[in-house]
């Protein structure tokens, strides 16, 4: 819908890189609306994983991705809402930080689902991803969501030294059916932390199952809204029609693809008199039990949690199985409950699947702790450098 469309001013986050000495080098592909784990929603067609002939990059910023593990650039940034940034990282062997909420100005970037967006840097290694934070994000008066909190000098923070910090491991994250090679991946990142001095305690977060469901209900109820403003009226695409509303119409279901108006149709659902009690304010109240079962582990005295970003490796494009888009949603299942409690977490490098794919491992800190959270993804990409580099494909 808006495949013409060329935006008029630029983004904070963009503003704060150009004004510090970046330079665009291109624009990168991504998943419709940022709706999607694979890149294949993409109006212009998918990107492909540098490292496997038709695997995904991950979704929905796959194009940020790839271009970083095909060495083309060496910064990209993107938006996670449900994991956008961290999931793409784990599947390409790059580093990927969403950060706390309010950390990035959201200011001039599409929204999807309002309160989960965060602007946020991709690299190839956690002292890049630490610079590139430092000069996207501040307090910004355009977004009232911006919060007043100084941005730390990220790169002062990679100390070498996490001797002493306790490492939570959520027992709700083992999900159903997880592959060893991941549960393997998260029990040598555990060895590798607890051997560079962290402890390591087993926590637990209760609510984390009805995390995906919950997700699933708030951020296409938020698109749902946010998506009523391309209209044909404003800008993008527009269709004819007989008269207003059925220009309204062909021009929604001409620009939309078919993810995006499944999530409208969901999102209207759920907010639709009658319903509205029974899902969106249910899964509000899911996402309170959320958040509360991450402070009361912070309040205990947890530096941050290690988990796997994603419960798979990198899958095959066009897969049958994720044909079904439940199937394709489960694959967020470790990284959306970051952004329904607002936190940061970065997804590094962790090790080489069986078939030689990356896999990576997920840091979730304290918010507004994302220089301690670099500190200990630092010395994780560190110990997992011995893991070896997965080769490119070509
Ligand atoms: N894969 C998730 C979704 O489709 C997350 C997307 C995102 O973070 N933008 O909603």
């Amino acid at each position: 819908i808006l495949h013409n469309f060329i935006p008029s001013y630029e983004s904070s986050v963009t503003n704060n890189l150009w004004s510090q000495g970046a330079f665009l080098l291109g624009k990168l592909n991504c998943d419709e609306f940022a709706m999607g784990s694979s890149n294949e929603t993409s109006f212009f067609g998918n990107v492909t994983n540098p490292y496997g002939d038709k695997i995904v990059p991950g979704g929905s910023s796959g194009g940020s991705a790839s271009a970083l593990a095909a060495d083309l650039t060496p910064a990209t940034i993107g938006t996670d809402t449900g994991g956008s940034i961290r999931q793409p990282a784990s599947f390409t062997g790059t580093v990927g930080l969403k950060p706390t909420y309010g950390r990035c100005s959201r200011w001039g970037i599409v929204a999807f689902a309002s309160s989960l967006d965060q602007a946020g840097p991709m690299t190839n290694n956690v002292e890049d991803c630490a610079l590139l934070l430092e000069s996207m994000s501040g307090h910004d008066s355009k977004d009232s969501t911006s919060a007043e909190i100084k941005v730390g000098n990220y790169t002062s923070k990679l100390t070498d030294k996490i001797k002493g910090l306790k490492i939570g491991i959520p027992s709700e994250y083992r999900v159903d059916n997880m592959p060893s090679e991941i549960d393997n991946l998260w029990k040598k990142g555990i060895d590798y932390l607890k051997d560079a001095g962290a402890i390591i305690k087993n926590i637990s977060l209760p609510h984390t199952m009805y995390a995906l469901p919950a997700y699933y209900i708030v951020a296409p109820a938020e698109a749902s809204s946010n998506l009523a403003r391309y209209d044909g009226v404003k800008y993008g695409h527009r269709a004819r029609g007989k008269n207003l509303i059925e220009m309204y119409e062909n021009t929604r279901g001409e620009g939309f693809g078919d993810e995006v108006k499944r999530r409208v149709l969901i999102g209207t659902y759920v907010l639709s008199a009658g319903f509205y009690d029974a899902y969106y304010i249910r899964a509000q109240k899911v996402r309170t039990l959320i958040q509360k079962d991450f402070s009361r582990v912070f309040a205990s005295g947890i530096d941050a949690l290690l988990t796997p970003t994603a419960p798979t490796p990198a899958f095959k494009l066009d897969d049958e199985l994720r044909k079904d888009p439940i199937e394709m949603y489960l694959n967020d299942v470790f990284t959306v409950t970051v952004n329904l409690a607002g936190l940061p977490a970065i997804s590094v490098p962790g090790g080489i699947s069986e078939n030689g794919l990356p896999l990576g491992l997920q840091l979730i800190g304290r918010p507004w702790d994302e220089g301690e959270l670099l500190n200990i993804a630092d010395i994780l990409e560190k110990e997992t450098v011995s893991c070896g580099k997965p080769v490119r494909w070509w």
